[in-house]
């Protein structure tokens, strides 16, 4: 069936994840008189577009849900790690003599990767904060509330706050009070009924942009190029990935929100190559470690104790946070695994919570050569240029995976007694958080691609959306400053577009 695409839109938006749904939901609240339209290449995988696929209840839908994000014709993982719902670059992840990014991931799919994330929102601090964008803290708090993040919604999972206890003792002395160890801000909500839903793009979209009868989704349709004339952002041309049908859609802004490898890849097929372009990449090298909590006996069973049944205990009841500070430059994720549905019988069955995964995650030390390059003469699996990652690990970079091991080794000593007998360094990429390939910047000066309300600096009307933009070295999980850099972004457009009478 061919679907009507407009000839015109006011605000035409590429990608639906968190950033793209972000720049829809306050266009929508802000200026109800535009005509907006959203464009995914990836499938609507449920109702409301952009739900958490773990919402879905049902397991093989669930499955299916997933296995439909993950691109058209997903590489095989090599012994790579692909994570349910996302899919690898199918080449030039490595090129020879470099590190690479072996695990780089993708997920294609209404929500995008906001329909597979844990749902972790810390705020950046010390040198992770970018210091020129006005009003940074209160666009954290607007993304806070697009996002629904709470940092106290398993307060009362199970050995909780003993693990925030421990880690406190051997770690908060010399910590400013926001930067001590605390419960994980988590975009996540728990009901009434104890049930508990994840966050994604539906949730930044929420009913604003749904009810809004001025904003079309189209799912399945690749954004092949953005258009600009006479220097500006004019349009784009998408293609129907249903029937391959191609539209040139008018705009006078355009947003592309497509993640951060396909944000550079659409600007350069688009003729768009600024030199900062695709440069500066860089993902957060992960170093993962795990204990058993000691001298914790299992509780009697209750609510919120782990009974086995029903919602009291999910796979990631008890999440705490060690913030990254510049003395302590590590941002430390500390999960705790959940148990059940397991039967809890017998002296060896691990009480719900007592196993803790322990997540360090280091900035990367910047530099324009780690980059993704793109191809005008190979195309990937949907005929956009074909990336290829250049990226390699300077002295320093190698230096604060040695200090992160011995810093995940002392939060785990804290806690009790190590799984394995050292901690494991995970392959680049499986951090998932890849910045810096569309980067903001103060000046033009051929260092950043965007200003700080992500302007393209050569094509006035183009922003771009995503963790790409974040030009500093951040360890912490990027979407809530991402989010809210889209905000400062979307309040630019709301400000600049002349009314529109209908
Ligand atoms: P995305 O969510 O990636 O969305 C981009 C969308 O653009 C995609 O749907 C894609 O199909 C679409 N697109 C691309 N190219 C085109 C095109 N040419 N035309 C049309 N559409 C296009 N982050 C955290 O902060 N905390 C976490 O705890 C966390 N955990 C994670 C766990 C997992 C398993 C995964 C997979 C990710 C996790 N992340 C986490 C990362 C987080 O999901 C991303 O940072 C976030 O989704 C980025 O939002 P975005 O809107 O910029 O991009």
């Amino acid at each position: 069936m061919t679907r009507d695409f407009p000839a015109h839109v006011d605000v035409a938006v590429v990608g639906s994840g968190p950033c793209g749904a972000a720049y829809a939901r306050i266009l929508s609240e802000q200026r109800p008189d535009l005509d907006l339209a959203t464009f995914e290449t990836g499938p609507l995988l449920a109702d409301p577009p952009g739900l958490h696929v773990k919402n879905i209840t049902d397991d093989a839908e669930r499955r299916r849900a997933q296995l439909r994000s993950q691109g058209p014709s997903p590489a095989p993982a090599d012994g790579r790690l692909a994570r349910p719902g996302t899919f690898l670059l199918a080449d030039g992840y490595q090129n020879p003599g470099e590190d690479g990014l072996p695990n780089a991931a993708m997920s294609s799919n209404v929500g995008g990767m906001g329909a597979h994330w844990t749902a972790a929102c810390p705020r950046p601090g010390d040198s992770e904060r970018i210091p020129f964008v006005p009003g940074l803290d209160e666009l954290l708090t607007e993304a806070e509330g697009l996002l629904g993040v709470d940092a106290h919604a398993f307060d009362d999972a199970p050995f909780a706050a003993e693990v925030r206890k421990r880690l406190a003792a051997a770690l908060d002395a010399g910590r400013r009070d926001d930067r001590r160890v605390q419960p994980m801000p988590l975009a996540v909500r728990r009901h009434g009924d104890g049930r508990v839903t994840w966050s994604g793009a539906d949730v930044v979209f929420g009913e604003e942009t749904r009810a809004n009868p001025r904003h079309t989704l189209f799912p399945e349709a690749l954004v092949t190029r953005v258009l600009v004339e006479e220097g500006r952002a004019a349009g784009v041309v998408v293609r129907d990935l249903g029937d391959g049908s191609e539209h040139r859609i008018r705009a006078d802004r355009v947003v592309v929100a497509a993640d951060a490898l396909r944000t550079p890849q659409l600007l350069w097929a688009s003729g768009i190559r600024p030199p900062a372009l695709g440069r500066y990449l860089n993902d957060q090298h992960q170093i993962v470690y795990a204990v058993r909590l000691r001298d914790v006996r299992i509780p009697s069973a209750g609510p919120g104790t782990g009974s086995g049944h029903g919602p009291d205990i999910t796979r990631h009841s008890g999440v705490s946070w060690v913030p990254y500070t510049d003395d302590e430059p590590f941002h430390g994720q500390v999960m705790q695994l959940d148990a059940s549905p397991v039967a809890l019988t017998g002296d060896e069955a691990p009480a719900p919570g007592s196993i803790v995964g322990l997540g360090w995650f280091c900035p990367k030390d910047l530099r324009p050569d780690d980059r993704v390059a793109f191809d005008d003469t190979r195309q990937d699996a949907y005929g956009m240029p074909a990336m290829r990652i250049h990226y390699r690990l300077t002295d320093l970079d190698r230096a604060r995976l040695d200090r992160a091991r011995t810093a995940v080794q002392r939060a785990a000593e804290a806690l009790g007694d190590p799984l394995d007998d050292t901690p494991r360094t995970l392959a680049l990429g499986a951090s998932l958080h890849y910045q810096g390939t569309v980067r903001m910047g103060t000046d033009n000066d051929g260092t950043s691609v965007c200003d700080s309300a992500c302007e393209v600096w050569e094509v006035p009307g183009l922003h771009v959306a995503g963790n790409g933009v974040i030009p500093t070295a951040t360890a912490c999980n990027p979407t809530l400053t991402s989010v809210a850099l889209a905000i400062a972004g979307a309040r630019r457009i709301a400000r600049t577009l002349p009314i529109q009478r209908h």
